[in-house]
């Protein structure tokens, strides 16, 4: 599924001069990497502030405490996506309350987020899943009308650009009140462990961030508010450094494999491909096929035969979780994540496959189907 030692060897002796700077200084928290990194990610993002944290679930956690959310308070996202996304909402004590997506795109449907908004919605957290935005032009109207906060997960989308009607062009992640990504090693941009980050255009908010990443101390052992541990490590910072530089032709590469998907399986009987929209640019953080329900564990087992890895994002939706169902129990079906769930394969992708490995994946995928 992932080359992520194949795409270390590239870059190899320019991460561990990286990583042995930071041994030599030995500012292994907070130290100057960090800073320079969260500084070179507000110039790529175009970013009033990005703030660091130890991992993208601390980050979509920091964002619900920043707001000041209460218990009970809702907040609107979808029950097809990573578990993170509505773990922190239940673990703040606050109300998941999901709409469906679109059965081409995987992101939030916009259409149904009005009938899902009452007295205690506070805010809206849309989902780019797989690398693609969801429709933020949309999302925003809505929250404006109703005085909503915008929560973005970024976490496999960073990169990704939306272009709004009025052709002003935002990033991923800087255009809610807070966006929030992810550097696992697997992600867009991936670190050698866990890390992640807050963009916000506030400086209200991204101070109060700030402080709450660190215990929410304001000065050395004085603390304002109730805050958490979690921080970006310096030897991760310094990975990150020397990665974000390539961000770009990283995504060029993905981009580049799922065009060759594309063309490849076009007019594959039995496959649906997915579908890109016209005003997000698609980072291929997946690239994530449809099947029958009857057929996709079959094919899945039969590309596994052939060395051929593949992985269900997502099995299960998760407002039929053993985990969040109780949260939920009013809520009506969501048909469109069931029958995904019951649909999806996602195809080998990531920075390193070749022209051979593609063409292997796709001619071994259309004499399965065939
Ligand atoms: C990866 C991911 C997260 C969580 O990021 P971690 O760094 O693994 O904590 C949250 N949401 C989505 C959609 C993700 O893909």
């Amino acid at each position: 599924m992932v080359d992520l030692n194949g795409q270390y060897r590239k870059i190899q002796p320019e991460v561990d001069a990286a990583m042995r700077q930071v041994l030599e200084q030995s500012d292994f928290i907070r130290g100057q990497a960090v800073a320079d990194f969260e500084q070179a990610l507000a110039e790529y993002t175009r970013s009033r502030h990005v703030v660091t944290c130890a991992s993208g679930t601390d980050a979509l956690q920091l964002a619900l405490m920043a707001l000041e959310l209460q218990p009970g308070d809702e907040v609107i996202t979808v029950p097809f996506t990573f578990v993170s996304t509505v773990e922190v909402i239940a673990l703040l004590g606050l109300r998941p309350v999901f709409v469906d997506v679109c059965p081409d795109t995987f992101n939030m449907d916009v259409t149904k987020i009005e009938a899902a908004i009452t007295e205690r919605t506070k805010a809206i957290l849309p989902v780019h899943l797989f690398g693609q935005c969801a429709d933020m032009e949309a999302v925003l109207q809505i929250a404006h009308r109703h005085h909503l906060y915008v929560i973005e997960d970024a976490c496999q989308a960073l990169g990704a650009q939306v272009t709004f009607s009025d052709g002003s062009l935002l990033q991923a992640g800087t255009m809610g009140h807070i966006g929030c990504t992810s550097f696992f090693p697997t992600k867009n941009l991936g670190c050698y462990g866990d890390g992640g980050a807050v963009f916000t255009q506030d400086d209200t908010l991204a101070a109060r961030i700030r402080s709450m990443a660190n215990h929410g101390m304001s000065q050395k052992y004085y603390y304002d508010q109730v805050g958490i541990n979690s921080r970006l490590d310096t030897l991760q910072a310094a990975v990150l450094q020397v990665k974000l530089p390539r961000l770009g032709t990283y995504i060029t590469a993905r981009q580049q494999a799922a065009h060759y998907y594309q063309e490849a399986l076009a007019d594959c009987p039995g496959v649906e491909l997915p579908s890109t929209t016209p005003f997000s640019t698609h980072t291929y953080h997946q690239y994530t096929i449809r099947l029958a329900p009857a057929l996709r564990d079959v094919v899945k087992q039969k590309l596994a035969e052939a060395d051929i890895p593949t992985m269900v994002y997502y099995p299960c939706p998760l407002h039929q979780q053993a985990a969040y169902r109780h949260l939920a129990p009013w809520q009506e079906a969501f048909p469109v994540s069931e029958s995904l769930a019951k649909r999806v394969l996602s195809l080998p992708m990531h920075t390193e496959l070749t022209p051979e490995q593609l063409q292997y994946i796709t001619s071994t995928l259309r004499s399965i189907l065939s």
